[in-house]
């Protein structure tokens, strides 16, 4: 029968609406601007297939603990524009010239971000950066079982909730298929983050639309990442993550989807054969690979993926690190964001109507203590 998750806990990975024989189950926006599966009831046959392919209901269970790097490019122009050390342009060249797909978040010309596929290296630019807003999956799921059915090679590189779900939504091993996913703070309501365009692009470029955003700048440093936007005519925009008002409500936790504050996904232990993330912290356990122009955590799951790390290891400066230790000072690898559901309702229910920067000084007012990117993460995890 018909049975999905509590919505608290639901991802909106798309496993039950990509797995239904009878497309009886579409996601629709919800009032915050996430994805949420619908059942139309009157042409379900209660099969019980959408309950079998949710990743809450059936959480996936490993116990071994990964490999643990610290990785860096040595294509600094990848590096350069890539948010951490470059490590998925590596991947996802590799499989691109194997003549297989890669699948990963871009954004569209509104700059919603949305899933797509890509066959070239030339669009693989597209997908290269963090983008902070929950991306749309469309029925990537099912392409991805399409090509794997043409006998392409495949990578998916998405959050690790959408990576579960496409496990489970696949629900066998896949040997032409790789699964990369991200160390996850939590995924931003796309309808903040499209507000939060609005806002700025009004105040600084007349409501012109962007032609470039990159939530994750190095211009100010790889450690203290900026908000970077650009609009015709030479009209720019950038601000440190301590300074623009959008990173400093994604990084206090004002904004995230529900099920980010009691995530399932998370851990050392995941399906996906890569988990790539920011080696936070490296320039005090591991100076010599600290340049603070982006250094990967980069953790090993599978022996199919051990096999691809050492072919590609030459391409990048690698030092093998400890699992545990290298998250010391990434608590979003391992633990939720804390959940203030006073502050939080209170922004989902005012930013539309009011000034986006006034809001989060209101409700976050800025410490005047230790200020780090990483300590103040701490202070919106559960830890
Ligand atoms: C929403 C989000 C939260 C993150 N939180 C943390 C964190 O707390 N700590 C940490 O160490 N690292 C975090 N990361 C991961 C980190 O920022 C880098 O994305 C990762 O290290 C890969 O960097 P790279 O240099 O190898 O490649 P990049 O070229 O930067 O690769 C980016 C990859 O992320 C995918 N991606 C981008 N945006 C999204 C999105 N919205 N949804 C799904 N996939 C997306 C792209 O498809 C691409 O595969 C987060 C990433 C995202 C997208
Ligand atoms: S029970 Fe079967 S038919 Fe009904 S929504 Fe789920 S997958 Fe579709
Ligand atoms: S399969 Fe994914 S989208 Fe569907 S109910 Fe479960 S978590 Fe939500
Ligand atoms: S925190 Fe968990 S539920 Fe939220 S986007 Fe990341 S993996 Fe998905």
């Amino acid at each position: 029968m018909a049975r999905l998750c509590d919505p608290i806990l639901c991802s909106g990975c798309t496993a039950c609406a990509s797995v239904c024989p009878y497309d009886c189950i579409s996601m629709n926006s919800d009032n915050e601007g996430f994805r949420r599966p619908v059942i139309d009831t009157a042409r379900c046959v209660e099969c019980g297939l959408c309950s079998k392919a949710c990743p809450v209901l059936n959480t996936p269970s490993t116990t071994h603990l990964p490999l643990a790097y610290a990785a860096k490019s040595k294509d600094e122009a990848v590096r350069s524009v890539s948010t951490s050390g470059g490590v998925f342009t590596l991947l996802a060249e590799h499989i691109l010239a194997q003549g297989g797909v890669v699948f990963g978040a871009a954004y569209d010309a509104d700059f919603k971000v949305e899933h797509r596929m890509v066959e070239s290296p030339e669009a693989l630019s597209a997908l290269r950066g963090a983008k902070y807003a929950q991306s749309d999956l469309g029925d990537c799921f099912r392409q991805v079982k399409e090509q794997l059915s043409q006998g392409k090679k495949v990578l998916f590189s998405g959050t690790p909730c959408q990576v579960a779900g496409l496990q489970a939504f696949l629900d066998k091993p896949e040997p032409d298929l790789l699964l990369v996913d991200l160390v996850c703070h939590g995924a931003p309501s796309p309808a903040v983050w499209a507000q939060y365009v609005n806002w700025r692009s009004e105040q600084i470029a007349d409501g012109h639309r962007p032609v470039s955003v990159n939530v994750r700048s190095k211009d100010s440093g790889w450690s203290t990442y900026s908000m970077d936007i650009r609009w015709p005519y030479g009209r720019n925009y950038l601000a440190t993550n301590q300074e623009d008002p959008f990173l400093r409500a994604y990084t206090g936790v004002l904004c995230l989807r529900p099920s980010c504050h009691r995530c399932s996904a998370k851990g050392l232990n995941r399906c996906a054969d890569f988990t790539l993330g920011d080696y936070w912290g490296v320039g005090e356990q591991m100076p010599a690979m600290h340049d603070n122009r982006g250094t990967s955590i980069v953790l090993v799951h599978s022996d199919k993926a051990k096999a691809l790390w050492d072919e590609l290891s030459p391409a990048m400066t690698v030092r093998q690190a400890d699992a545990r230790r290298c998250m010391e000072h990434n608590p979003s690898a391992l633990q939720s964001a804390k959940y203030d559901a006073e502050n939080r309702n209170s922004f989902m229910h005012r930013y539309a109507g009011e000034d986006f920067a006034a809001l989060v000084d209101e409700l976050l007012p800025k410490p005047a203590q230790n200020n780090s990117f990483t300590s103040r993460l701490k202070r919106f995890l559960k830890i």
